[in-house]
């Protein structure tokens, strides 16, 4: 890596179980808050029987609900999936006027050396338009995830929003581990409401990088986890996230 290049910073990612695994319908079992917390404070993840959407901002893990409403996740909240990280960018950029596809290319721009690595991204901002899903939840515990949360989210629309946009970039051969690509979630600056981000159009913002290159994935223990259905599903990752 060259002097101009910015540098990959000692964080490492904490992951509890994954992707494949919570897409199969592993929604039951998780790591409590307050265990999560210690290894990190950025990340995002989802709730038990994928009820909601989290989002771990500067310490503190808000459930972004379904009716729209937002709360601080109690410390004994279990998460069933979950990815977080102590953030500290290396690479702190002002960006405006960006669809979303044009917001990834400049991330990959500007951190040419990182393609194979991991990527924690945070934008702080306006967003001329957001378009983010709240997950309903299961009705059934151990249900298909896969194949009802596009059927059953909730998408919400902004125009001229501030907010927090906070995830990962991973490479695409994690795919069914984690979420390949980018996995964003955004809460309003009031924190009044927020989800998983599906596409946006910043207005102008501060973007924040962590190159990342320690991935610890930690896999549930329970029998459920030991009878999920593996099977890496591109198309239906893809399609949900
Ligand atoms: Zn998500």
């Amino acid at each position: 890596m060259s002097d101009s290049q910015p540098l990959e910073t000692s964080s490492r990612i904490y992951q509890y179980s994954i992707i494949s695994a919570f897409m199969d319908g592993q929604t039951l079992h998780g790591i409590p808050l307050k265990d999560l917390g210690k290894h990190g404070d950025f990340g995002l993840g989802s709730f038990q029987l994928a009820d909601g959407e989290m989002i771990l901002v500067d310490g503190t893990a808000y459930r972004m609900s379904y009716d729209g409403s937002i709360t601080v996740a109690e410390p004994s909240t279990c998460l069933p999936y979950a990815m977080v990280t102590f953030y500290t960018p290396t690479v702190t950029v002002a960006v405006a006027g960006m669809l979303k596809p044009n917001f990834q290319k400049h991330i990959e721009d500007i951190t040419p050396t990182a393609k194979n690595y991991f990527l924690a991204i945070r934008f702080d901002g306006v967003f001329k338009k957001m378009r983010f899903r709240i997950a309903k939840g299961q009705d059934v515990p151990g249900a298909n995830v896969m194949k009802t949360i596009t059927k059953t989210q909730r998408v919400i629309d902004m125009e001229d929003v501030e907010g927090t946009m906070i995830g990962f970039r991973s490479p695409g051969c994690y795919q069914g581990i984690t979420v390949a690509g980018y996995h964003l979630h955004f809460i309003k600056k009031d924190r009044t409401t927020g989800g998983h981000c599906l596409d946006f159009e910043i207005q102008k913002g501060i973007t924040g990088i962590s190159i990342i290159r320690q991935i610890d994935i930690e896999l549930p223990d329970s029998d459920d986890f030991c009878e999920a259905d593996l099977t890496l599903d591109n198309e239906g990752i893809v399609k949900a996230e």
